[in-house]
């Protein structure tokens, strides 16, 4: 029996049309997971990829910055495929201006989306793992959960949150057959780090920080959210697993 095998489970992967989402989305199928995508917008290119790996795939639309919504996701993951086993809290934004200068808009929205809907989501997901005393939640977590970062406060605040409620939802749902537990990814090349990367003097200075001396790859991600989500993972709770080419490290 191969411990990381996912057959016959059921990932809803949230922001999986894009980005890391949408490589852990992939990784999962490939690991055996029938997945549910949830985007704002098409997430055909992930779905395509999911069914290439030979596994199904429900779309799912909805704007997470709105608690209304959640249950139902789970409620039509139910309805199609009849369980849910994993849930990977991924999607999030991140808003840069000094600290001085912050609105109340940049910081509402980033919490609403980074951490107010992680835990609305993981409850009516848990809601139903409970019954079944069996679930993995996996929220993504960042570099920020650990350090202060600049310029980002909502987002070091939302980050941090994430830590903390990882560590929250392991206390009360460990000993009822839920595994809850973090990926920290260090810097990823998406759509959420354009501007560090356009940026030359906050490039290079990155770029020298990391002991792996590149920038992370989606795919490399992947692996880290296999582990979790798997049996081999029984026993790991509340742990916040960096992915970061040995950044914190340094
Ligand atoms: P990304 O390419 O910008 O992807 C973010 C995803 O979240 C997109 O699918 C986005 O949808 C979705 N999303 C944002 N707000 C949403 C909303 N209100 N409703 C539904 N979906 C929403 O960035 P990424 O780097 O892949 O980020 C994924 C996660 O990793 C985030 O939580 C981020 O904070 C975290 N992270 C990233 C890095 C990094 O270096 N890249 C490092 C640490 C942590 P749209 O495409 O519609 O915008």
């Amino acid at each position: 029996m191969n411990p990381f095998d996912l057959t016959g489970r059921v990932a809803m992967v949230t922001g999986a049309n894009t980005g890391l989402g949408q490589s852990l989305a992939i990784a999962l199928a490939r690991a055996g997971a029938d997945i549910v995508t949830v985007a704002r917008r098409d997430a055909g290119e992930t779905a395509a990829a999911v069914e290439a790996a030979g596994r199904r795939c429900l779309q799912l639309t909805a704007d997470l910055s709105k608690m209304d919504g959640l249950p139902g996701l789970v409620a039509d993951t139910l309805a199609h495929f009849g369980q849910l086993d994993i849930l990977v809290n991924n999607a999030g934004i991140i808003r840069r201006a000094d600290a001085v200068d912050f609105t109340e808009a940049d910081w509402d929205d980033v919490i609403d989306t980074n951490l107010k809907s992680v835990f609305f989501l993981s409850q009516a997901a848990a809601r139903h793992m409970l019954e079944r005393r069996s679930g993995k939640i996996i929220n993504i977590a960042s570099m920020l959960s650990f350090q202060g970062g600049i310029r980002v406060p909502s987002y070091t605040a939302s980050k941090s949150g994430v830590a903390g409620l990882t560590k929250l939802l392991a206390n009360e749902w460990a000993g009822k057959g839920i595994n809850v537990n973090a990926i920290a990814p260090g810097y990823f090349a998406t759509n959420n780090t354009e501007a560090l990367r356009a940026d030359e003097n906050r490039n290079r200075d990155i770029l020298a920080r990391i002991p792996a001396g590149r920038w992370g790859e989606p795919d490399d991600l992947g692996g880290a959210a296999v582990f979790l989500a798997s049996r081999a993972a029984d026993y790991v709770q509340g742990h916040i697993l960096a992915v970061d080419g040995g950044w914190l490290a340094r």
